[in-house]
């Protein structure tokens, strides 16, 4: 491609909603540009990139033995009543909906577990034909409350999304754990640097569930890790460090703490150290025909998991009560909410457990107990899990180990969802005894535009993208030093067209090298070739790649260096092509 016909454009300005610098890094280089608030166009740059990752997810899929579909984007209403799923999207407002003429309603495909259940059901009818895998690569549409960070969260992005049909819990875990291998060939071949995270099945289903994380400080996600085990924070359990509690009980007594609301404060004008306070948090929970009150006790150093207090309950969402919620239920008002005479469900993580004399509200203003002790004082809540895992927390899956944190980048789920769908939409097969059963799902998503967002982030250097070589748009960035000179200009483009097979891009305008090489850096073009004196003098080229290495080439061993440099692979050449070149050549040797 020459770039004096390339549809593109760079820009000196940063982006000003660009919060992160892949976003900005795309747009300035011309690769996307933001049409609203989540919505993006990819230029012919960015649509080559997002190509070439396709191509290697198709390519890794296919040899997985997992086939390509391709679904509708608007699904009717019935359909995803069915499943039960209209109401929980809606209750999140994720849901996009429209009607037709005809006021039938639909929803714009968020995901399309619903549409391949419906796909399978009636066509596949015995155990004979499974297992089968069946995937697309498209468009989704969610109506995210914060869409941001470019491409990593839009309200409209692509995805690779694959769902698998087994007739067992046996066959299913083997068909997990073939995509699981699927999917760290694929980001491996892209760079990425990823670790694996057990996971939270959000709304998609409780079973087991693995995310691919590619390590990022702008990850929106937390990684807890204890050295070979990792979970996503959403689901980390974990054991706080050890604090004392004493065993002799004492006097209940009524402090006055007027004003104090944080348990910073509290803890700072009584002295009482925040491992003995209780808070106690007032939470709405929001189910599809319902709404309930509860409040849920936590030791004063740490927070709530709200994603724990939801899946506890089975609720839809879980929200704060709001001050007038607080005030009618419990007569007082936020900071003064506690177990004493409460008259609502209450629960309490199960580190409180050992508490002992610790300090609580009491539901009434301006005012704490200290020394309160369960039964005696309270009654015994009933204990949970909703505790938010910190740094230095024992990891209770690796014996004496304890977590660090590190930021992620979602780039892709695998996830075992059991007959949740298959049951809702009575998917059966035939067994091989003659009985009819639900089919057993896996679901698999890949962000293809974010999984390139992610490789953005980890490799740039302040003058741009550096593109792993697999999902660089061009290979080769190829220029005469100056265009006035004729004999560069011929060589420039005789080398272009002598490498045509290695995607080259062509810098055929009139603006000076500095710039040129400039836009380059930004694009992140792996390679340089600059045609220049020592070109006219010695039909040398000079190579720099983007990490800065420098060569000197012959014009007669270029096809050599570019093959070497740029594997057959790299270009979208499938595994199969690979091989049978590979034997051509071997063969003309
Ligand atoms: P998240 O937790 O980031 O909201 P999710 O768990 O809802 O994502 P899945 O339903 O598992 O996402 O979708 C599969 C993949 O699609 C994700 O792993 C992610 O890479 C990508 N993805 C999800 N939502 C978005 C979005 N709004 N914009 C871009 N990519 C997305
Ligand atoms: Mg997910």
């Amino acid at each position: 491609m020459k770039l004096s016909k390339l549809f593109f454009r760079t820009f000196k300005e940063v982006p000003c909603e660009a919060e992160i610098t892949s976003h900005r890094l795309l747009e300035q280089a011309g690769y996307i540009r933001r049409l609203g608030k989540g919505l993006f166009i990819y230029t012919p740059l960015m649509w080559r990139v997002l190509q070439k990752v396709s191509h290697i997810i198709r390519e890794e899929m296919n040899e997985a033995g997992a086939q390509e579909v391709s679904l509708p984007l608007l699904h009717p209403k019935e359909l995803w009543q069915s499943s039960g799923r209209w109401d929980d999207f809606t209750a999140d407002h994720l849901l996009y909906t429209v009607n037709d003429r005809e006021r039938h309603e639909y929803c714009l495909a968020p995901t399309h577990e619903e549409v391949i259940t419906f796909l399978v059901s009636n066509w596949i009818t015995s155990y004979k034909q499974l297992p089968l895998n069946l995937y697309q690569i498209g468009t989704k549409f969610r109506d995210e409350i914060r869409p941001r960070f470019g491409l990593m969260r839009g309200k409209e992005f692509l995805m690779k999304d694959g769902y698998s049909f087994s007739d067992s819990s046996v066959m299913m875990e083997q068909q997990y754990q073939t995509m699981r291998e699927a999917y760290s060939k694929i980001f491996k071949r892209l760079g990425l640097d990823f670790v694996i995270v057990a996971a939270h099945g959000g709304k998609i289903g409780q079973g087991k569930s693995e995310e691919f994380q590619a390590r990022a400080d702008a990850g929106e996600d937390v990684v807890m890790i204890c050295q070979n085990y990792s979970v996503n924070l959403e689901a980390a359990e974990s054991i706080p460090p050890y604090f004392p509690y004493e065993k002799p009980l004492k006097k209940m007594e009524k402090i006055s703490t007027p004003g104090v609301i944080t348990i910073e404060e509290l803890s700072k004008q009584t002295q009482v150290v925040p491992q003995l306070i209780l808070k106690t948090i007032l939470y709405k929970l929001i189910y599809a025909d319902k709404e309930e009150f509860v409040a849920i006790g936590i030791r004063g150093d740490r927070a709530i998991n709200e994603l724990k207090v939801a899946t506890h309950f089975s609720s839809i969402e879980v929200v704060l009560a709001t001050d007038e919620e607080t005030k009618t239920l419990t007569g007082s008002s936020f900071g003064f909410v506690g177990p004493l005479d409460l008259k609502l469900r209450f629960y309490a993580d199960r580190t409180c457990k050992p508490m002992t004399n610790f300090m609580a509200a009491c539901n009434e203003i301006d005012v704490h107990m200290i020394n309160v002790n369960w039964e005696r004082d309270c009654p015994r809540p009933e204990f949970g899990d909703f505790l938010l895992a910190e740094e230095g927390d024992a990891c209770p899956q690796v014996p004496g180990g304890t977590y660090k944190t590190q930021r992620g980048i979602e780039v892709g789920h695998i996830f075992n969802i059991g007959t949740k769908y298959s049951d809702a939409l009575s998917a059966n097969f035939q067994t091989q005894e003659g009985k009819q059963r639900c089919f057993y799902m896996g679901t698999y998503g890949i962000g293809v535009g974010r999984t390139a967002a992610a490789c953005v982030e980890q490799r740039h250097d302040e003058k741009g993208i550096i593109w792993p070589l697999a999902i660089a748009p061009y290979k080769l960035f190829i220029t005469p030093v100056t265009i006035k000179d004729e004999i560069q200009v011929a060589g420039a483009e005789k080398i272009y067209e002598l490498l045509k097979h290695f995607e080259p891009l062509l810098d055929d305008r009139d603006e000076r090298l500095g710039f040129k090489l400039k836009d380059s850096d930004l694009l992140g073009v792996p390679f340089k070739l600059i045609v220049g004196k020592t070109f006219v003098n010695e039909e040398k080229v000079e190579i720099e790649s983007r990490a800065g290495e420098k060569m000197l080439v012959s014009f007669t061993d270029l096809v050599r260096w570019a093959s070497t440099h740029i594997p057959l692979q790299e270009l979208g050449f499938d595994n199969a092509k690979v091989s049978e070149l590979e034997a051509f050549k071997r063969l003309n040797i």
